[in-house]
């Protein structure tokens, strides 16, 4: 898969998936911007890592809550690599209560971050994207919760499911210049999010994955990579990378 020439924005890419996603697309040639709310050292290490081994990056601060810190984030990826090519919209929080115990401002976080991030990473991305007519490609990451649903988990899945129904509007927008809008719905990937459920949360969700493991980064980077990369005849489409866990 060559993405040489191509400039990728991964929103989220100082840990976790997001951090997988920017190595595994600088591995395949593309200069990435990696995004980061507050962990600037781990997001310069992605960076250092990416230099290293011969790539391009830079890291860029932008609460994705905020929709001028989002226009700043995709203008420094064209203002240092000339242009934008792929948005992989990746940045994500919980905050898991039952939703008699749910406060305001945790539904409110949550759909502020999940949901309107995507929402203002794309309105960001898509003046500079039309005008180039060169195509792109959109990645969303959703949730298998989005769409099955989750206990404790109304405010994330609402967020999630609304990823999905999004990325399927703007790929029936998009298409006609040709670029592609898809959203991938990992399940239980070991990351600093999934570190914080219950020894009990954890055992149960394993009793339903039939590839009797947790996923890492790296599966749901790949498939991303596939997305971010192939001809441009998937679009609209939500890839689950959970294992089976929703099957
Ligand atoms: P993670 O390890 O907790 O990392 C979250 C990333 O998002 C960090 O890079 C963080 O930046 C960034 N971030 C958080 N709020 C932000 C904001 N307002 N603006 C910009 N960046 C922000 O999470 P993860 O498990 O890798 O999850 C990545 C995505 O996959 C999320 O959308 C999540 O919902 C989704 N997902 C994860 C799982 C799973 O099992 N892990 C399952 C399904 C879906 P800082 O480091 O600067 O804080």
């Amino acid at each position: 898969m060559d993405l040489k020439e191509k400039t990728a924005v991964v929103t989220g890419a100082s840990r976790g998936i997001g951090r997988a996603t920017a190595l595994s697309l600088a591995g395949a040639g593309a200069s990435v911007v990696i995004n980061y709310s507050k962990n600037r050292d781990a997001a310069e290490e992605v960076k250092d890592i990416i230099l290293k081994s011969g790539g391009s990056a830079i890291t860029v601060q932008a609460d994705v809550v905020d929709y001028s810190q989002c226009e700043n984030l995709i203008k420094s990826a064209i203002d240092h690599f000339k242009r934008v090519d792929i948005l992989i919209n990746n940045a994500g929080i919980t905050r898991d209560n039952i939703l008699a115990r749910m406060k305001a401002e945790e539904w409110q976080e949550v759909i502020d971050t999940n949901l309107n991030g995507v929402y203002n990473c794309c309105r960001a991305v898509l003046r500079p994207l039309l005008k180039q007519k060169r195509g792109g490609r959109i990645i969303n990451i959703a949730s298998v919760a989005g769409i099955y649903g989750n206990s404790g988990q109304a405010n994330y899945a609402a967020a999630k499911g609304g990823i999905i129904a999004f990325t399927r509007s703007l790929a029936k927008e998009l298409g006609s210049r040709d670029i592609t809008v898809n959203a991938v719905a990992p399940g239980f990937i070991e990351t600093e999010m999934t570190d914080q459920l219950s020894d009990q949360v954890k055992k149960q969700a394993l009793e339903h994955i039939a590839l009797g493991r947790f996923g890492k980064p790296e599966d749901v980077a790949e498939v991303v990579l596939f997305l971010a990369s192939s001809s441009g005849y998937v679009t609209g489409q939500v890839v689950a990378v959970d294992g089976s866990l929703s099957m």
